[in-house]
């Protein structure tokens, strides 16, 4: 039923992409005056002088040992946020198209909605902030390119019901955006498992949370190979630094590293609720799959002023719809969630 060409814009279908120099001469070679480089290095400790791999080989090689996917199956941005930008400019039509996002979700994908001239069709998730199937079929037209599904979800901290998005990426005939960049917080497993399964199915994840490289802006999206072909064709030619590509790298052969400071982030989740859990200003918590906690407060722009006053910031997201009097607390390292509940502790 998915058929890629069905949903690629005109001008990206007939896009001869640009050629670069890396491009047209991949070998090895002892000198190379290709590029217009400069041959003497950088007034730095370390050269960066040439210009990166395009397609980020390396990085992509490595992530697919991690991750069990082929390397033509991952496309690397500048961030996620660069992924959600070409998935718009590759699949939808300025002013003519239109994508379903499910509020409250992550702001991006409506910003960049905004950016590209993209129509959004808002359909709110379920009091217990589910996907609400029925409504999200209802708002599909031949005009609707993407459905945007955060999983676990920014800002709720929930999973989405798996069987949900199945039954969305089964039947819908444009491009399902599982954003996984909580992922390995949660007890769900990744939907990068069902790719061969759905050729519509774009999985996105990130080295900017539980990788703790933020900085060094690295995002993923795993899909079919013609997925990602038409996002190599869009994005920008190298559209990721040689110092992020290297530093990513050598980040990646630290599985084990990562792995603890998951393991203790989850400990110090489950402490941080039960301790919230007493203050009497906190009415509900919700359950969170990732490293943070949405919590609903008696009086959410109170409680942040006071931690602002103190030192302390949290995300203050009562005015989100669905979120009327919550915050959103990310787990900090032992000493930091002990000083943030002391400091609530005296809260008036
Ligand atoms: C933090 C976050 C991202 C990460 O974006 P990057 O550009 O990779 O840093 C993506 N999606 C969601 C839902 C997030 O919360």
């Amino acid at each position: 039923m998915f058929d890629i060409n069905k949903i690629l814009r005109p001008n990206i279908k007939n896009l001869t992409p640009y050629s670069s120099a890396r491009d047209e001469f991949k070998g090895e070679a002892s000198v190379y005056l290709d590029a217009n480089e400069n041959a003497y290095g950088s007034p730095l400790g370390t050269n960066y002088n040439r210009y990166p791999d395009p397609l980020q080989y390396a990085v992509k090689k490595r992530l697919s040992e991690i991750k069990g996917v082929p390397p033509r199956n991952i496309f690397l941005g500048n961030g996620s946020d660069e992924a959600i930008d070409i998935l718009y400019r590759s699949f939808c039509n300025p002013g003519v198209d239109n994508v379903i996002i499910v509020p409250p979700t992550y702001g991006m994908y409506e910003v960049s909605a905004n950016i590209n001239d993209v129509a959004l069709r808002r359909v709110p998730l379920t009091e217990d902030y589910q996907l609400d199937v029925d409504a999200i079929a209802g708002n599909i037209d031949e005009h609707t390119k993407i459905i945007w599904i955060c999983s676990p979800n920014n800002p709720t901290g929930n999973s989405m019901e798996r069987a949900d998005v199945e039954t969305l990426l089964a039947n819908f005939s444009g491009l399902v955006v599982v954003d996984e960049a909580y992922i390995n917080f949660s007890r769900q497993k990744s939907f990068i498992q069902e790719l061969t399964e759905y050729s519509n199915l774009v999985v996105m994840q990130t080295l900017s949370k539980a990788w703790g490289l933020a900085g060094l802006r690295v995002g993923m999206a795993f899909a079919s190979e013609e997925i990602i072909e038409v996002m190599n064709k869009v994005k920008p030619p190298y559209n990721m630094n040689e110092a992020s590509q290297a530093l990513a790298l050598e980040a990646l052969q630290n599985v084990t590293q990562v792995n603890d400071w998951i393991k203790e982030t989850l400990t110090e989740r489950d402490k941080l609720v039960l301790q919230l859990a007493k203050f009497n200003f906190v009415l509900d918590i919700y359950p969170s799959d990732a490293n943070f906690i949405l919590v609903k407060t008696t009086d959410a722009n109170g409680i942040y002023n006071y931690l602002v006053q103190n030192g302390i910031i949290v995300r203050n997201r009562t005015k989100v719809e669905l979120c009327e009097g919550a915050l959103r607390i990310t787990v900090g390292t032992p000493d930091e969630n002990v000083k943030l509940i002391e400091t609530l502790s005296k809260y008036e």
